[in-house]
């Protein structure tokens, strides 16, 4: 069986990039998805993209009192999580010299707490096995200068998903990690103060890539599907990176 049929996913960030052709492909697939985000306006215009089989869920995975209004409204509606994908990320530049604490809390409250909570409410709907994809990042093996704070955080979920592969597999449900490289996303341009100074950093990510382009959402969608469904029956625990080679040579 290698469709999600009659599956039950919830997908962070599922209004944009990533999260949203995850989104796409999961209900393509035959999957009910439930998304969310902050932003409602992103949320309305993503449901409209995927068309059926959907549920907007506004709230911040930061805020444990939202994640529980999300996995409520779950449990009314489907009583039964099988997919969890915990995609919500942010990233800001910063480097030892002068970073401050509010981007340390931020990029770890988003990238490390909300993956954390996103997983655990989820589990007491997980009662029919499953499979957690936690999105991190190729920088989770990388030393990219200004990218010290969100290398540990998508590190550190890694880390995570090795224990959480133990701790959960009597449980039937398998735990990996998908990394991306550098992918066509709005995550890019928020990172710069200029459109000139964004598309100059795609242009370097393209040159340093194997496959001498950025990856698409859709290519992350197909690993994220890949991972969900039973086509990966065998595999957990593991780091699968889909970034065009450049983490890996
Ligand atoms: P994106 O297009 O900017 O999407 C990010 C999504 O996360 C949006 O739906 C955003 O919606 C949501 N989000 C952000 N902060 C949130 C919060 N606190 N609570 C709830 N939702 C939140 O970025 P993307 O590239 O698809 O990123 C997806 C994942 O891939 C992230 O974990 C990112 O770190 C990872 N990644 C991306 C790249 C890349 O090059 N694109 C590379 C490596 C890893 P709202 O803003 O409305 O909340």
């Amino acid at each position: 069986m290698s469709n999600l049929e009659g599956k039950v996913a919830v997908i962070t960030g599922g209004s944009s990039g990533i999260g949203l052709a995850t989104a796409k492909r999961f209900v393509n697939e035959g999957a009910y998805v439930f998304i969310t985000g902050r932003r409602q306006s992103e949320l309305d215009n993503a449901k409209a993209e995927i068309g059926k089989n959907v549920t907007t869920v506004q709230g911040d995975v930061t805020n444990l009192a939202d994640l529980d209004q999300l996995y409520a409204t779950v449990k009314a509606e489907k009583g039964v999580v099988d997919i969890v994908v915990a995609n919500a990320g942010f990233i800001e530049h910063a480097q030892i010299f002068d970073l401050s604490e509010a981007h340390y809390d931020k990029t770890m409250d988003i990238n490390v707490k909300g993956v954390v909570f996103t997983v655990q409410k989820a589990l007491p709907l997980m009662t029919r096995g499953g499979s957690i994809v936690v999105v991190s990042s190729i920088i989770n093996v990388k030393g990219v200068p200004a990218h010290g704070t969100y290398a540990a955080a998508k590190a550190g979920v890694r880390a995570l998903v090795r224990v959480w592969t133990q701790e959960l597999k009597d449980r039937r449900i398998r735990v990996n990690t998908l990394s991306p490289g550098a992918t066509e996303t709005p995550i890019i341009r928020g990172q710069f103060d200029s459109d000139e100074a964004s598309d100059a950093a795609k242009t370097m990510f393209a040159s340093i890539t194997p496959l001498g382009r950025l990856g698409l959402p859709e290519e992350l969608a197909a690993a994220a599907y890949f991972l969900a469904s039973d086509e990966s029956s065998y595999i957990t625990g593991i780091d699968l990176p889909v970034d065009g080679g450049l983490a890996q040579v």
